[in-house]
Parts: structure tokens; sequence; C-alpha cells
């Protein structure tokens, strides 16, 4: 957990204050995916008072491991963000992109998090041609051939055969 104490620079306008540090992220569910952290995240930035707003910004680096959308595995995603967000101690009704600080005390895993979710790719893809799974017998065709048969992977079409010869020999009957 990742916590920065801003009351110092809440005593004046202008005040601004580093801060740094590693911060591990607990792995979560988005979306149906798996999201997992192997490595704290490393984070750089600063605090400044801008008088009506406490302004962050920050860099944060690290690796996750997300759910390939085709084929379910795990694959390496590296995030390399800026983050540049206000605070206020009271959210802000008009303007929900306003992050909330309280008893002078910015949790920066929240807010790391979220932005962490807003920057992720909407495909999540472990390689731009990934041949996903086999739908008839469930194999990894990235890594290798499934034994399926032309016959096996024509399910629908041997449905429509035994279709066709029913409603052909209800014909022959009528
Ligand atoms: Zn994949
Ligand atoms: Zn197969």
């Amino acid at each position: 957990m990742m916590v920065i104490d801003i009351t110092d620079i809440l005593m004046e306008v202008g005040l601004a204050k580093d801060f740094e540090g590693y911060l591990s992220l607990e792995d979560f569910v988005y979306q149906g995916d798996n999201i997992h952290f192997e490595k704290p995240f490393y984070v750089e930035g600063t605090v400044v008072n801008g008088g009506e707003f406490v302004m962050l910004s920050a860099h944060v680096q690290g690796h996750a491991a997300l759910q390939c959308g085709i084929c379910t595995e795990p694959y390496d995603y590296t995030a390399d963000n800026e983050i540049q967000i206000n605070l206020k101690p009271i959210p802000d009704e008009d303007d929900p992109d306003i992050y909330v600080y309280s008893n002078n005390l910015i949790h920066l895993d929240d807010i790391i998090i979220r932005e962490f979710i807003l920057k992720l790719p909407v495909q999540r893809r472990c390689s731009v041609g990934c041949k996903g799974l086999c739908p008839y017998c469930g194999v990894n065709l990235n890594n290798e051939e499934c034994q399926c048969t032309d016959e096996d992977r024509q399910p629908i079409d041997n449905r429509l055969r035994i279709l066709k010869d029913f409603y052909a020999n209800r014909d022959r009957e009528v």
C-alpha cells in the first residue's frame, strides 16, 4: 500500500512534494479476465498544492499477466503510464474524474489501479496472430495442431445433412 501524506504541502499554495516507491497490486478479475501481478509496480511522481485542487502527476511502470481473449492463456503486458489527476478533500459531483483524499492522505493504490484499467487494451491478445482454441476439441492451436478430422470440424454441416435426408425421406413418403 502506498500512501502520501500531504499535510505539509497543504500549508501553502504552490508547495510540492516528490514521492517514489514500489507498489504491490492485488490480482483481480476484469471483464471476466484474470489480471495477475508478478512484481510490484514502480511509481514516481509529484504532488502540488494547486489551490483549488491538489495536482498529482506520476509515472507508473510494471508488468502484468493479462489473459488473451482468444486462447485464454496469460501473456505479458507492460504498463508504462503517465498519470495526471486532480484531487479534492470532498467528492466533486460535477466532475467524477476528480479523485478524493481524506485526512490529508492520498491512497495511491486506488488511483493506480483505476488508471491501469483505463489504459488496458480493449482487445487483449497474446499476439496479433493468435490462433485461439479449436472450437471442437479445445486444444490451444498456438502450441499444437489438434487431431480433429474434417468430419469433426463440420458438425453443423453433418446436422444439416441429416435434416436434409429427413426432409428428403419425408417428401418421398407423402
Ligand atoms: Zn492467444
Ligand atoms: Zn480440434
